[in-house]
């Protein structure tokens, strides 16, 4: 918006003197009062705005000598903070934007501020994450100070009305033209002014502590399940309610399963001979053994399925299963003896014109036609 030239405001010329514009001032100002122009007071309180700024600026010979060489720019606080001398940094920029912004939010700051949330990274086994449990969590969170109740003031004394802000935690400053809202320096926005700080939290109203906390871990919570502790989070300043504590799980390996959501998996190592033949084989789950029946003619890497062995997911749903895979492990340290068995097998296998090894056979035959392809 363009300004109106401040000589022209005043109704006065660029060579009238200081006494002039002063009794101009005077007769504009009474004339614009917003008191006493009750029935178009909006108007009149920015025109009385306008008066007052252009009296500022001419009844001040620096700024008035600044503003006739350069005008508004001269004078702008954000070309100079109002300084004769031309054009401001950083500093005096930043100050506006304050203003600006400052002027903006005229809600009131609550005085007491709630705690923040806190976060803690639970470990558990995978046992503790199925079945559930009550694990021991000790957290140094800030907790109200005892000695004060969280006041900050000694005891016996309580703290009084900010007499810098009268309890509003913000005060209002003249910068250049501007009127800013601050925070007020001397209680930082609390309002209050504590004139006896208590000795056990120096005045801060809370403490440093290690909190041992006790958290019900429901079962079936997996890695990346966060638990809320209501209200066992920082205390709040001053008094102000606490936040939040996270526990946030995370499951450790296990030695034998692994998890996929509600389903359980493990590797079984089987004989030899148990493939070829068949047979029982007890396997673990979380609730113990059990007994897994291997058909004859079982190859490595079948799996099989344990119905509702598996876990029973925190949010509800289905028990899952647990999946055995079997491994078919090739003896090892065999005799003069054993070794001999084994070659009676291998040519009693290649005789008799049967196939005894489904996979290599298609193997084969797959190589085979891999072949004819790239020769013919
Ligand atoms: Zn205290
Ligand atoms: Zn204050």
């Amino acid at each position: 918006m363009a300004k109106e030239d401040f000589y022209k405001l005043l109704g006065v010329d660029r060579n009238a003197s200081d006494a002039e514009i002063k009794k101009s001032y005077r007769s504009k100002a009474m004339k614009h009062h917003p008191d006493r122009n009750k029935d178009n007071p909006v108007e009149a309180e920015a025109k009385f705005k306008q008066i007052k700024e252009a009296y500022e600026v001419l009844s001040d010979p620096k700024k008035r000598s600044a503003y006739d060489q350069f005008g508004h720019a001269g004078i702008d606080p954000s070309m100079g903070g109002g300084r004769s001398s031309g054009f401001g940094g950083a500093e005096s920029f930043s100050d506006i934007f304050g203003d600006i912004f400052g002027g903006g939010r005229q809600q009131q700051r609550s005085n007491v501020q709630r705690g923040s949330d806190l976060r803690y990274n639970l470990e558990l086994t995978l046992e503790e994450a199925v079945f559930g449990t009550d694990a021991k969590i000790r957290v140094p969170v800030l907790v109200a100070c005892g000695e004060c109740s969280g006041s900050g003031a000694k005891k016996g004394s309580s703290p009084v009305i900010c007499s810098t802000c009268h309890g509003h935690g913000q005060v209002r400053m003249q910068q250049g033209f501007f009127s800013v809202q601050q925070t007020c320096p001397t209680c930082r926005g609390t309002g209050k002014q504590i004139k006896d700080p208590c000795g056990a939290c120096y005045g801060q109203g809370r403490v440093q502590e290690n909190k041992t906390l006790s958290a019900k871990i429901p079962a079936g919570v997996d890695t990346g399940d966060r638990i809320r502790l209501a209200g066992e989070g920082e205390a709040g300043e001053f008094g102000g309610p606490a936040g939040d504590l996270y526990v946030q799980v995370q499951v450790k390996d296990h030695q034998i399963f692994t998890r996929d959501g509600a389903n359980l998996y493990c590797e079984v190592p089987i004989s030899f001979p148990t493939a070829c033949l068949g047979g029982e084989l007890e396997v673990p789950t979380l609730n113990g053994k059990v007994l897994l029946k291997i058909p004859a003619e079982t190859q490595t890497g079948k799996l099989f399925r344990l119905r509702g062995k598996g876990v029973k997911p925190v949010r509800g749903g289905p028990v899952g299963d647990l999946l055995c895979k079997v491994q078919v492990e090739t003896p090892v340290h065999l005799t003069k003896e054993q070794k001999a068995l084994v070659e009676q097998l291998s040519e009693s296998l290649s005789g008799g014109g049967k196939h005894h090894s489904p996979q290599e056979s298609s193997w084969t035959d797959g190589v085979k036609s891999f072949f004819d392809k790239l020769t013919g």
